[in-house]
C-alpha cells in the first residue's frame, strides 16, 4: 500500500563543557526548500558533574519539565536522560512517542582544525577524526564525543548521525588570514592558525540574508556579528568567510562574557611571570575570569551591565560596554576595509538580537562608512524577530537577524542523509 513518507525527526545535539542542549527538529528537503521546519522539542541538562545536574526539557507549546535535580555523573547521563523523558510517555512530542520515531542525530561539534571542512556523517573514520582534534578542543569535543558514542549505543548503529563543525565554515579564509606571525615551523609542526569558530551561526545567517533579499548565496557580502556570551565577527565575502575574529581557540577578537579577547600576549607572560601563575592559572583567567566580568567586577551578563550602567551608573559597568562596543566597531571597520566594502552588517546572537542599547553604541561611529542606524527603527524592532534597521537611504545596511545553529545542523544531517542515499 502506498504511504506518504512522513518527515524526518531529528535529534539535535549540543554537548558543551558542563551541559547538553538539544532540540528535535522535524524536517526533509521539501520543508527546507518551503522553509517550514518545525522545532518539536528543546531541553538542556545542566551542571553535569557536579552533584546534583539540573534538567529542562519541554514539547513545544506544553508545560514540560523545568530545573528537575538529577544526578547528571557525565554526559552520557545526560543523554540518558533525554531519551528516558521521550520514552517517559509523559513528553507529548507531536509525532514522537519513541526512540523509534526519531530518524537521525545531528552533532554539533567545535573543533574539526583542518581535518573536516564540511558537515559529514559519522563513522568510525569520523569518530577517530573527531577525537584526533581533542587537543585543540579540550573542553568541547570529548563531551561531543561521549554523546556521539551514547547515541550509537542507545538508538544503534543504523541511525545516521552527523556532525557539524564550528570551524567548518571558516575553512575558506586564505592563509595571510588565518596564519600567525609565529616561525611557520608551528603551523607545520603544530597546527597553530587561526580556525574561527560560530560557523554555524554565520553560515545560517549568511544563507539567511541570502533569502530575505532573494539573492543567491554566492552574492552575499556582509558583516556577520554575532554577539553573545561569545562573541565573534565574521567577513563573508561572495557568500565565503574571507576572516573571522575568534582564533586558534574561541578566546581571540571581542570582548565575550567572560574571556578577555584581544590581548598582547606578552602581557600574559608578564602576568605569570610576576604572580607565579601556571599555563593552567592563566587559561582560567583569560577564559573565565576576564571579558565583562573581569572589567566590570560584577557580572558577565548584558543584561545585568545594561541596567548597572544605565540605570546605577556604575562607571565600571560603563567601562565594560564601552569597550566592548570599541571592540565591535574596530573589527566592523576593519572587516569593511578587507573586504573592500559590504553590502550590509547583520547583528546576532543574544545580544546582537536583543539589545537596542549595545546596536546603537557600536553603530555610533559607523556613518563614515556609509552605515547609518535608525534610531527609531533599532529601538522598535520586536525582540526575536528578523528586521532591517537603518535609514532609508544607508550605502551599507543594517539587518537584525535571530541565529539558529540548532535548524542549520538539522538541515546540514537531512543534506548528509539524502547525499547518502
Ligand atoms: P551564548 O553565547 O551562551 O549562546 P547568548 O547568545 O544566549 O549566549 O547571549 C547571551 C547574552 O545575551 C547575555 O550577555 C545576555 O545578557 C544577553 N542578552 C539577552 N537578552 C538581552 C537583552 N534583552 N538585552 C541585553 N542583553 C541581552
Amino acid at each position: 500500500m502506498w504511504q506518504e513518507r512522513r518527515a524526518m525527526n531529528i535529534l539535535v545535539l549540543n554537548c558543551g563543557s558542563s551541559s547538553a542542549k538539544f532540540q528535535i527538529i522535524q524536517t526533509d528537503l521539501n520543508m527546507i526548500k518551503e522553509g517550514t521546519e518545525r522545532c518539536l522539542a528543546s531541553g538542556n541538562c545542566e551542571r553535569i558533574g557536579l552533584e546534583e545536574g539540573l534538567v529542562s526539557m519541554k514539547a513545544t507549546g506544553k508545560t514540560g519539565i523545568k530545573d528537575l535535580v538529577k544526578p547528571l555523573p557525565d554526559h552520557r547521563a545526560a543523554i540518558n536522560a533525554i531519551f528516558e523523558w521521550i520514552e517517559s510517555g509523559k513528553a507529548e512530542i507531536e509525532g514522537v512517542n519513541s526512540l523509534k520515531d526519531i530518524d537521525a542525530v545531528g552533532h554539533r561539534i567545535l573543533h574539526g582544525a583542518e581535518r573536516f571542512v564540511k558537515s559529514t556523517l559519522i563513522n568510525d573514520e569520523v569518530i577517530e577524526g573527531i577525537t584526533e582534534c581533542i587537543p585543540f578542543g579540550p573542553l568541547h569535543n570529548p563531551a561531543q564525543l561521549k554523546g556521539i558514542v551514547a547515541c550509537r549505543e542507545i538508538l544503534g548503529e543504523s541511525i545516521p548521525q552527523v556532525a557539524v563543525f564550528d570551524t567548518d565554515f571558516h575553512s575558506t579564509m586564505a592563509p595571510k588570514a588565518f596564519m600567525y606571525g609565529l616561525p611557520y615551523e608551528y603551523y607545520e609542526r603544530l597546527h597553530i592558525r587561526r580556525y574561527g569558530f560560530h560557523g554555524t551561526s554565520h553560515r545560517y545567517i549568511t544563507n539567511k540574508y541570502a533569502e530575505i533579499n532573494n539573492i543567491p548565496v554566492e552574492k552575499v557580502n556582509i558583516v556577520s556579528v554575532h554577539l553573545g556570551n561569545g562573541s565573534s565577527i565574521c567577513a563573508v565575502k561572495d557568500g565565503k568567510c574571507v576572516d573571522t575574529s575568534m582564533g586558534h581557540t574561541p578566546l581571540e577578537g571581542l570582548l565575550m562574557g567572560t574571556r578577555c579577547g584581544d590581548i598582547d600576549p606578552a602581557a600574559l607572560l608578564y602576568i605569570m611571570e610576576t604572580d607565579g601563575l601556571s599555563a593552567k592559572e592563566i587559561d582560567t583567567l583569560i577564559n573565565k575570569k576576564s571579558g565583562l566580568l573581569g572589567v566590570s567586577g560584577l557580572s558577565s551578563d548584558m543584561r545585568d551591565l545594561e541596567d548597572a550602567a544605565l540605570k546605577d551608573k556604575n562607571p565600571r559597568a560603563q567601562l565594560a560596554l564601552d569597550m566592548f562596543a570599541h571592540r565591535v566597531i574596530k573589527y566592523i571597520g576593519a572587516y569593511i576595509a578587507e573586504m573592500g566594502g559590504a553590502d550590509a552588517i547583520v547583528f546576532t546572537g543574544g545580544i546582537g538580537q536583543n539589545s537596542p542599547v549595545m546596536r546603537a553604541m557600536t553603530c555610533e561611529t559607523l556613518p563614515c562608512l556609509g552605515i547609518e542606524l535608525d534610531k527609531q527603527k533599532n529601538e522598535e524592532l520586536k525582540r526575536g524577530s528578523a528586521g532591517e534597521i537603518s535609514k532609508d537611504g544607508s550605502k551599507v545596511k543594517i539587518y537584525v537577524i535571530p541565529t539558529n545553529e540548532e535548524l542549520m545542523i538539522a538541515r546540514d544531517v537531512v543534506n548528509c542523509v539524502e547525499k547518502s542515499k
